[in-house]
């Protein structure tokens, strides 16, 4: 991993996602490196030319002043890195913002593929609106590895919901993506039934490269669903997605939390939030 040690301007910078009116990002990069990373396009931003998943900025800041008014604002961790990479164990980058958003009046959100944050449970305890989400789109190891090669196992994740839940942390479990015919939901929510508050859904979403990519894996790993993920991505079929929603619809039934769907990005309301 390159490790980079950057300024950056502020904190804080507003957000354009429907849940959150702030973001904060305190490392450039993810080592968990998703082979459908969504903020793969940081690398442009921030004109790195490595592969995503090598390279990791570790950020301080010109201005550590926050917003005046943040009574209410709803503050995301992260939107574009995973707030709780290892590194995060050297550099505390995340416990340092944590500990400011502390003593706000903000909502603050955690949305983290791993159970690092355990380690950081003392202060968690302290923020006085805090949620925490953990992301996962399988049960299944080795699926996890192909897709998502950096990032903690399953069982750590379920592990790190089940200790915030005990410790009297609001938390939510964030399936997502939901990858086609292979994601299994039903299994998924049974496996953090009573450790969670909520549970969000977001279908897979392919864009540039990350297409090609999660496309090659599945017609190499997963042949018997390359007429499926055909349909979908290349040809724009959303009838799946709509069995996957009536299939929420139902399992919503036996649960007694909020369901949040966010399929379809354009239609998102304000109430949730995106991937990171
Ligand atoms: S955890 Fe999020 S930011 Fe990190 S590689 Fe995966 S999708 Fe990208």
């Amino acid at each position: 991993m390159k490790l980079n040690e950057v300024t950056a301007k502020q904190v804080l910078v507003k957000s354009n996602l429907p849940a959150s009116d702030y973001v904060a990002n305190p490392y450039v990069g993810c080592t968990h490196n998703c082979r459908y990373c969504y903020a793969s396009f940081m690398k442009r931003f921030t004109g790195h030319t490595e592969e995503w998943g090598t390279f990791l900025d570790v950020k301080s800041y010109e201005r550590t002043t926050l917003p005046r008014h943040l009574n209410g604002k709803t503050i995301l961790l992260s939107s574009v890195t995973d707030p709780y990479n290892p590194y995060e164990r050297t550099y505390h980058k995340s416990r340092e913002l944590l500990e400011t958003l502390s003593r706000t009046d903000a909502n603050v959100e955690i949305l983290s593929k791993s159970d690092l944050m355990l380690h950081d449970l003392d202060l968690l305890r302290k923020i006085p609106r805090l949620t925490v989400g953990i992301s996962l789109c399988t049960l299944d190891d080795e699926f996890r590895r192909l897709m998502e090669p950096g990032a903690p196992s399953v069982a750590r994740r379920l592990h790190g919901l089940s200790e915030l839940h005990k410790a009297g942390i609001a938390t939510y479990l964030f399936i997502s993506p939901i990858f086609p015919r292979i994601t299994d939901i039903s299994a998924i929510c049974e496996a953090v039934r009573g450790s969670v508050d909520k549970i969000c859904f977001e279908n897979l979403n392919l864009r540039g490269s990350a297409k090609q990519e999660v496309l090659a894996l599945i017609d190499r790993y997963y042949p018997q669903y390359r007429e499926d993920y055909t349909a979908i991505y290349r040809n724009g079929d959303i009838g799946y997605w709509k069995e996957v929603e009536k299939e929420i619809e139902k399992l919503s039934e036996a649960y007694n939390i909020p369901f949040v769907n966010f399929f379809y990005h354009d239609k998102i309301k304000k109430g949730g939030h995106s991937n990171d």
